[in-house]
């Protein structure tokens, strides 16, 4: 069997050239006579590919020296609960804004370790707008305000950072970092689980204001404290170092192929053309979100009658297109266009959606 082009909302696709290398050096890796997930994350031969990792996405991102680069582990979901630990004291208040489902489990999650504080819900529009930036308070008090940078679910992604007076912003960039450049200083935190747009799963990579390391947070294990990790180089225990290892050359290969403006510019194409195809199907497709808060990265979209749902995905499949199947709590067709799907994919893709629109139309 061929590789298919694969819209999987995640894990995800990877680089070609990254899954190549991997391959080659798979057996015997850096001169160490034995593979990457057989030498110790101690050793200088690892040491060296996790400074190098951290240097090539600090060039890529543009992080300032003030900001620290964790490699942490647990999941984006783990770091709903980590977050507040860390960055609230006992009780005190946060602000969330929830506009889809990642962004509504943060919120939930968050309540075991702060008091949440939900400023702002698109529930009401089903996520598919985004809340008007003066319909919601921020609290001066608040010990941070978090958002979903990407919704990955419902397709809605915020264009910016939202203005939050000073307090510290905390964006779950899980389906959208290094998807187009953004002003780090914005952020008090920025992060994301790897497996959308870095690597395989396993790994969050997190950038975060070094003064939000001195909070006090609430008591915990050394090994929920971000300000350890930081200390420890992220290796207070065993990091899943093939993670690591593949999220550097993921990191390698962006800068080869020209950096995130390069990408954000391939990303606008992609989105371009699949959006135009569904806005021009005369209705057969249908992308209920407004124009503004539309994803580059994750397109959720409906057949006009979903009875052809299953003859689409088995079709699709057949052509060679993966993971085109909605998110169950939405059903319909989701594609995911993560910085290693190719155009080429997209292309085919929207043929496919004219032919099968003429053939059962
Ligand atoms: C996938 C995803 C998560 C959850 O990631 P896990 O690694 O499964 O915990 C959280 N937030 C967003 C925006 C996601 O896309």
């Amino acid at each position: 069997m061929s590789r298919g082009f694969n819209f999987s909302a995640g894990p995800a696709v990877l680089p070609e050239p990254v899954l190549r290398r991997a391959q080659a050096e798979l057996l015997e890796w850096g001169g160490e006579r034995a593979s990457v997930m057989e030498v110790s994350h101690r050793g200088k031969a690892f040491i060296a590919l996790a400074e190098k990792a951290e240097a090539d996405l600090r060039a890529l991102m543009g992080i300032p020296e003030d900001y620290a680069v964790l490699f942490l582990q647990g999941g984006a979901t783990t770091h709903f609960a980590l977050l507040p630990m860390n960055l609230a004291g006992p009780g005190q208040r946060a602000d969330y804004l929830v506009t889809g489902a990642w962004s509504k489990k943060a919120a939930s999650e968050g309540k075991a370790h702060c008091a949440v504080n939900v400023i702002a819900d698109t529930a009401d529009s089903q996520y598919t707008a985004l809340p008007a930036p003066g319909s919601y308070t921020i609290d001066p008090g608040a010990a941070f305000v978090h958002l979903a940078a990407n919704e990955t679910i419902h397709g809605v992604e915020f264009p910016e950072a939202i203005d939050t007076g000073g307090v510290p912003l905390v964006a779950d960039f899980s389906s959208s970092i290094l998807s187009r450049p953004i002003d780090v200083t914005k952020y008090g935190v920025i992060y994301a689980g790897a497996q959308k747009n870095i690597g395989p799963s396993g790994l969050v990579v997190m950038v975060i204001r070094k003064d939000l390391l001195e909070r006090p947070g609430q008591p915990r294990a050394k090994i929920l404290s971000y300000k350890e990790h930081a200390a420890q180089g992220s290796m207070l225990n065993t990091p899943p170092t093939f993670a690591w290892y593949l999220a550097g050359l993921v990191f390698e290969w962006m800068r080869e192929e020209g950096g995130v403006a390069e990408f954000a510019a391939r990303n606008r194409r992609k989105a371009e053309a699949l959006y135009a195809a569904i806005d021009g199907s005369g209705g057969f497709y249908r992308n209920p979100v407004t124009k503004e808060a539309r994803s580059l990265m994750n397109v959720p979209f409906m057949l006009h009658d979903p009875a052809l749902d299953a003859a689409f995905l088995k079709e699709s499949e057949a052509a060679g297109l993966l993971a085109l199947k909605g998110h169950r709590d939405l059903g319909g067709m989701r594609a995911s266009l993560y910085n290693a799907l190719p155009y080429e994919a997209v292309a085919a893709l929207v043929d496919f959606m004219g032919d099968f629109a003429r053939r059962h139309g």
